[in-house]
């Protein structure tokens, strides 16, 4: 739960995740978390952050990723993944129907200037409705999957048209999705300070997006998370073997996976830049959290400490300035490996 406070200390900032199922995993987590109408409202609140951010920099920074991919923009979510004690609580507290509907939307965001809001309810997208609400009482992610498959097979092709249901009243809504790095974004509900990506997904928990002091220093965790994605770190850590669990911890297998935390370290300061953040708000984010979190006994093999991140951030942000300077684009250059 969000509510109760402190988050706890967590020795692992970042992990490449190995589990990871479907987004609906977390949503379900979103689902079962709550029940309290300032709950459902302080995590829509932590979403909207994540998904803001997030956006600006799949969108700003899509300069710095060989693929790309439409960016929606907004995030949705279904009473059929609440449980049936728990759905006339997000009704009322969201003022939303049967149809899937807007949980989150970037307020820079094509769909939003088009005049999407949240809470808006999705009835059909280019003509074509969305499923029915699954019968049944328990939470199902069914339906919210298959229309997020719906969507983004539409965005694919451009411009989309959305059929929304708003106060009882239908109204369209066409915009064209913005091409960016192709990082999805959702939070997790935890107390524990952690954020993920598994090549597809950047998740950080409710914890984290709270913890984070400003939309720059969200934006520092992030960008580290995404970096891993657009490098795709996962798959490199794969194809090497690397052993996951305890045996990450020690010779080769640290040191391969320390050396993707650098990369992502470093990749993350031009992100920010490109979208439009301080890059220094990653090492107000490091020393911070250093301050705060650093000091326990147990330290990860696989992860630099929060002193060398700082050095490696720093690093990276003289060098992009004495590239601005220059008359030069900052664009990263990793091929020097400083780890
Ligand atoms: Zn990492």
């Amino acid at each position: 739960m969000l509510a109760g406070g402190m988050p706890r200390f967590s020795p692992v900032l970042c992990a490449l995740l190995l589990s990871f199922t479907t987004p609906a995993a977390a949503i379900g987590a979103f689902a079962s978390a709550v029940s309290a109408n300032d709950d459902l409202l302080a995590l829509r609140t932590l979403d909207r952050r994540m998904e803001t951010v997030g956006y600006r920099l799949a969108a700003r920074a899509a300069r710095l990723c060989p693929e790309k991919a439409p960016l929606p923009g907004f995030l949705l979510h279904d009473v059929s993944q609440y449980g049936e004690s728990d759905r006339a609580e997000v009704r009322t507290t969201f003022g939303i129907g049967n149809a899937p509907s807007v949980l989150a939307l970037a307020p820079d965001s094509p769909a939003a200037h088009a005049g999407l809001r949240e809470d808006d309810g999705i009835v059909a997208i280019d003509g074509r409705p969305v499923p029915d609400l699954p019968s049944g009482t328990s939470g199902t992610f069914t339906r919210l999957v298959a229309v997020t498959d719906q969507l983004e097979k539409a965005l694919a092709g451009g411009a989309v048209t959305l059929t929304v249901e708003r106060s009882g009243a239908r109204q369209e809504i066409r915009f064209t999705p913005e091409q960016g790095c192709p990082s999805r974004f959702q939070t997790r509900p935890s107390d524990t300070l952690d954020a993920r990506a598994n090549g597809d997904y950047v998740e950080a928990t409710t914890a984290m997006v709270a913890y984070a002091g400003d939309d720059a220093e969200l934006a520092a965790v992030l960008g580290h998370e995404m970096a891993h994605n657009i490098l795709k770190h996962r798959a490199r850590l794969n194809a090497a073997g690397i052993q996951r669990g305890l045996l990450q911890q020690f010779g080769r297998n640290a040191r391969l996976t320390r050396n993707t935390e650098v990369e992502a370290d470093r990749f993350g300061v031009y992100l920010m830049a490109h979208a439009g953040f301080d890059p220094q708000a990653a090492v107000r984010f490091w020393e911070r959290y250093g301050r705060e979190h650093g000091a326990g006994i147990f330290r990860a093999a696989t992860h630099p400490s929060e002193r060398r991140r700082i050095e490696i951030i720093k690093a990276e942000i003289a060098r992009m300035r004495r590239l601005e300077q220059a008359g030069q684009e900052p664009l990263p250059d990793l091929g020097s490996q400083s780890d």
